[in-house]
């Protein structure tokens, strides 16, 4: 490459030919998923107001403190680009009143998000998500689904020995306790705490239980479990959002350490993590976030959903479900003369929905059967002044090696009876 020459930025990574069609199965295959659970795609724009954000998903949050792509626009609006998906489907359905329509809103989106973090394998500047939102349903069984379509989902993608973690942070009024009781426990570590942990003692105390750090890991084994401040309907609420995973045989884990970063989560939350990633290992995260509604100006709305990372998911599921769509049948130019009728029945072809093509480089004929060959093409046409005396082309199989002349007008036909 000359030094000349532009690259994509850091973080940033262009999906090529031999890596799209598996997006474009992973994309199929998740619109026939949510639609099997009674879920509608939502589109939102890939810029919003910075405003979203810090109110939605919090400013003392890791995304908002430092990750988002924030910037001014013409007119001196601070804009950015979506980090992550929820808020931006809560200020939509606002916006355009779903909720008015049916009380149990229930959309998914496939999109992109943009963060500023350090690149890494599993880690992008720019990367995508699925995810769903239910809003309108304060009820456990809209729980379990959520989770039953983030695990089955991702089974049906191809992933293996999945974990669920699965937590309840409670409502807010407890959480008001548990705070406390946090800081309690943690004010005799603090000289022992790392900067982070430091300044979300104040701010967000919950996230330090969240910690990487194993010298942190240590200090809060003994902390306060979150469980023991859950208000009996709390209590109640999660016990039967794990009575219907039971019922669905889903398998998950209880971590009452199991805290997400976003500070409108109440109750249930959960992750779900693959063995076949290195350190970046959550494919998905989701919970409920009854408070964010309100904190964007609705009315009070219960709410839960999941995001799962497109990425980690292809690089997870190490075993694709089919293969790569070929051309199934290419069509050879002997000389010139049969080139327009190659060009002509090309188009047949295609019109009748059969995935075709032709040499465009007026190359050999060796050329354009290597290049049938390494296109993947079971059948080759072959087309030359000679035959087309007789009205007729040549139909080689090539899996079979089999070749015969053939009328003409019978291509088609002959094409279609082909077994699949
Ligand atoms: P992590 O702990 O890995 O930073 P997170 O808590 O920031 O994850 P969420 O905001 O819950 O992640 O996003 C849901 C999913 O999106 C993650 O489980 C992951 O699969 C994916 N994801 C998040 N950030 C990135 C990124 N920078 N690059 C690629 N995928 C990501
Ligand atoms: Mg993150």
């Amino acid at each position: 490459m000359s030094k000349n020459t532009i690259r994509s930025i850091k973080g940033t990574h262009d999906i090529l030919p031999d890596q799209s069609w598996r997006w474009q199965q992973l994309e199929n295959h998740v619109h026939d998923f949510m639609h099997r659970y009674g879920y509608r795609e939502i589109r939102t724009p890939v810029f919003e107001r910075t405003e979203l954000f810090a109110r939605g998903v919090g400013t003392d949050t890791d995304i908002v403190s430092k990750e988002m792509y924030t910037f001014r626009d013409m007119s001196n609006n601070s804009i950015t680009l979506k980090p992550e998906l929820t808020a931006p489907v809560i200020r939509s359905y606002l916006q355009h009143n779903l909720g008015r329509l049916t009380p149990l809103t229930k959309l998914y989106y496939i999109d992109h998000a943009f963060r500023q973090e350090r690149p890494q394998a599993g880690r992008y500047r720019q990367f995508h998500q699925y995810g769903v939102e239910a809003l309108g349903s304060p009820h456990p069984e809209i729980d379990a689904e959520i989770i039953a379509i983030a695990y089955f989902s991702l089974l049906e993608l191809g992933l293996e020995n999945l974990t669920i973690k699965l937590n309840s942070i409670g409502s807010r009024e407890c959480r008001i306790a548990f705070r406390a009781a946090l800081q309690h426990f943690l004010k005799p570590h603090l000289g022992d705490l790392s900067e982070t942990s430091k300044s979300r003692f104040n701010t967000n105390p919950l996230r330090i239980l969240d910690t990487k750090i194993p010298h942190e890991i240590e200090i809060v084994q003994g902390a306060p479990a979150m469980s023991d401040y859950l208000t009996a309907e709390d209590v109640q609420h999660y016990n039967q959002v794990k009575s219907h995973l039971n019922d669905l045989n889903i398998p998950f884990e209880e971590d009452n350490k199991l805290v997400r970063g976003l500070d409108y989560y109440t109750r249930t939350t959960f992750e779900i993590i693959s063995p076949a990633l290195g350190a970046q290992n959550s494919v998905c995260g989701g919970g409920r976030y009854d408070g964010l509604i309100e904190t964007l100006g609705g009315k009070p709305t219960p709410g839960i959903g999941f995001a799962a990372g497109i990425e980690r998911i292809l690089m997870a599921a190490a075993v694709s479900q089919s293969e790569e769509p070929t051309v199934l049948v290419y069509l050879i130019v002997i000389d010139d003369d049969g080139r327009s009728t190659a060009f002509k029945l090309l188009h047949d072809l295609r019109d009748k929905g059969i995935n075709a093509d032709m040499d465009y480089l007026h190359r050999s004929m060796k050329s354009q059967l290597r290049e049938a060959n390494r296109l993947g093409a079971e059948l080759v046409l072959i087309i030359g002044s000679e035959e087309l005396k007789d009205g007729t082309v040549q139909f080689k199989n090539l899996k079979t090696g089999s070749q015969k002349a053939i009328p003409l007008d019978s291509v088609l036909a002959e094409i279609s009876e082909k077994p699949d």
